[in-house]
This record gives C-alpha cells, structure tokens and sequence, in this order.
C-alpha cells in the first residue's frame, strides 16, 4: 500500500488550452488514462464523449460570448427560456456576456431552439467546434439571429472584466488529491462541475497503479502513535482483502471493501464566485480539518491570483 499527503493544483494552464483540450484533460482522470494524451487525442475524445452523451464531461468546457445588437425583445425571449446553466449579465442596453459550458450550449440547442439570441451562439460556437453539435440537430438560425454579433472573449479578456462580471463569468479548475471522504464532502457543492477518478473503472491491482491502494495519510494522528499504528493495520487489511476480491471479481465489486481513507483525484470546475461560496464554508474551523487542510492554501494562493474577489 502507498500513503500519500493531500493536494492541490489550480489548472491555470489548462484553462488556457483549447475546449477540446481542457475537456480531455478533465475527462480522463476518471479512468485515469491521461497516459493516452498525445497532440491529435482531443477531439476524437470529444467526439465520442458527445456521441456518447458523456455530458457531464462537457461541462469541463466553457466559454464566454459577448452578444452585440440584441433588442429589448429578444433579451425578454432569452430570459423566458429560463437558462438555468449560463451567466448573463447585460453589457449595455443592447450588449449582454453569456458564458456557459458546451453541454449547457447542447441542451440549449435542443429546448430553446427559437431563441435567437442562442441561436446565433451555437452558430458561433458551431462553425468553430462542430464536433460537438455532430449528433444533435442544430436549429436553423433565423433572420434576427443573423443580424446579431458574436464574438468569443479569450481568458485575458475575461481576466479583464471587473467585478462583479469576472467573478460570475471567470471559470477555474481545481484538481484534488484528497481521501473519498473529503471528495463527497467536495461534491455537495451544486453549481459545480466535477470529474473524479472512478473506483469502478480503475483495478488497483494492475501495473499502472503499481499493484497498490493508495491511502491518503490522515492529519489527526501523530507520526509513530497508537491511533497511526491503528490505522495503518486497517488500511493494510482492507487493500488486502480488496486484491484478494480481485481475483474473482469486479473493481466495482471489490471497491465497496475500499474505506473513506481511499485517494481519489477530482476535477472541481466553477466561476469564481462559487470558489468564493465554497471557501467561506470550508475554511473556518468548524468544517472538517481534512478539508480545511487543502481550502486554506488554496484560498491564500486565490487571494494573490485573484485579490478583487477573494481579498
Ligand atoms: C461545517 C459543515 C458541516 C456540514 N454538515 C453536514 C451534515 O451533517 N449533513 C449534510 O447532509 N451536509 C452537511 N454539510 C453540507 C451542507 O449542508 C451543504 O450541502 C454544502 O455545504 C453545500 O453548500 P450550499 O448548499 O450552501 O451551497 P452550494 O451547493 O455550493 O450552492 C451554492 C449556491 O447555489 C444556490 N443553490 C444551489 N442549489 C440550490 C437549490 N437547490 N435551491 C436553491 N438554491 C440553490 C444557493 O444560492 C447556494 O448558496 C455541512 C457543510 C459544512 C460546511
């Protein structure tokens, strides 16, 4: 078995990289198969994952528009359809920032069809990633979309807005190293989008993970304690048990075996002001000390990145 300390690493340059780049990225660690990242790997990724209607992995994707020339009337037509899933601020009076992640884009293609301002969005996005609309029928863009300009901002330009735009439309991902307890503690944070290395899909016991559970090493107790000898035996008892299980059986049979002390690496992906959300209830000191233990340095490198919104 292998103990490992809990971590950290904000994805500053993935969020530069292209869609189908950060989708790739984020999509693998479920099967932990970033090994199969080469330089032509992503949109074949992408492709399958829209085929698939693996949507979750294409909320790791997200984008932000600035939609000039939209009248009183479309704005209305735009709210009414409810889009749950986008940022929408207005500009001025005829200029609105829409940022969503491609899989709100897709489900948006599919019940808000006749809404010109989306109509002339996906257009956009479309003509520039059209893998991701292959399997979905597109909605004819009408006269007054055409009439409507779309220009996607990149991270600089989003980086420029001032708040409170750049917190509600600037996206970041967070990539975890933390035990499974602390990760469902992670997940109950809703406006999020998550991937986490599967249990189901990873064998521990193959070459890739060097034939080992890994266990995250717990703060609570001292180096050469009682409590730490404690939960060293019970770590080597469940990882042995759970090899044995996979003799005969499944990884997602021999996982229910596995403890809350288990490492898993998630993907936590959200606009700054959900970051802001999630380390005002993780950081103080009634939440759980293993949480606290990577919030708190994150939030102190947040403050420096981004000093308008966390400071
Ligand atoms: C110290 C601590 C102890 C906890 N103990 C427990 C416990 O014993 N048991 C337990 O089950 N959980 C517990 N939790 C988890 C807690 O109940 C929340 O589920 C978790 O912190 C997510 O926070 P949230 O609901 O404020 O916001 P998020 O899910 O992060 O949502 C952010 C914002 O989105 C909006 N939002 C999201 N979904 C909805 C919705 N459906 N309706 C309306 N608004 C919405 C709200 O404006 C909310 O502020 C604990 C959390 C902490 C920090």
């Amino acid at each position: 078995m292998k103990i490992t300390d809990p971590s950290y690493t904000i994805l500053h340059e993935l969020d530069r990289q292209s869609l189908p780049v950060r989708i790739e990225y984020s999509g693998r660690i479920c099967y932990k198969s970033e090994d199969r990242i080469d330089k032509d790997s992503a949109i074949p990724f992408v492709r399958r994952m829209s085929e698939y209607g693996h949507n979750s992995v294409l909320e790791m994707g997200v984008a932000t528009f600035r939609v000039k020339g939209t009248s009183q009337k479309q704005q209305d037509e735009l709210f009414r359809c409810l889009p749950r899933y986008l940022q929408i601020d207005q500009e001025t009076e005829q200029s609105l920032l829409i940022t969503g992640s491609i899989r709100a884009f897709r489900e948006l293609a599919q019940t808000a069809a006749d809404t010109p301002v989306i109509q002339a969005v996906i257009a956009f996005l479309a003509s520039r990633h059209p893998y991701f609309f292959e399997t979905i029928a597109l909605p004819e863009p009408s006269g007054a979309a055409a009439s409507l300009s779309v220009d996607k901002l990149n991270l600089a330009a989003v980086d420029q807005l001032s708040e409170p735009l750049l917190s509600r439309h600037r996206y970041l991902g967070v990539r975890f190293v933390v035990n499974r307890a602390v990760s469902h503690e992670l997940v109950r944070h809703r406006p999020c989008a998550f991937l986490q290395e599967s249990q189901r899909y990873c064998r521990y016991s193959a070459d890739k993970f060097g034939n080992e559970v890994t266990f995250v090493k717990p703060l609570f107790f001292s180096e050469g304690s009682t409590e730490m000898s404690q939960w060293q035996q019970a770590m080597e008892q469940s990882e042995q048990i759970y090899l044995q299980l996979l003799e005969t059986t499944t990884p997602q049979a021999a996982r229910t075996v596995l403890p809350n002390s288990c490492k898993t690496e998630i993907i936590v992906y959200t606009n700054l002001q959900e970051w802001r959300h999630i380390l005002a209830l993780r950081t103080p000191k009634n939440a759980d000390p293993s949480m606290r233990e990577v919030m708190i340095p994150l939030q102190e490198e947040l403050e420096q990145t981004f000093p308008a919104v966390f400071s």
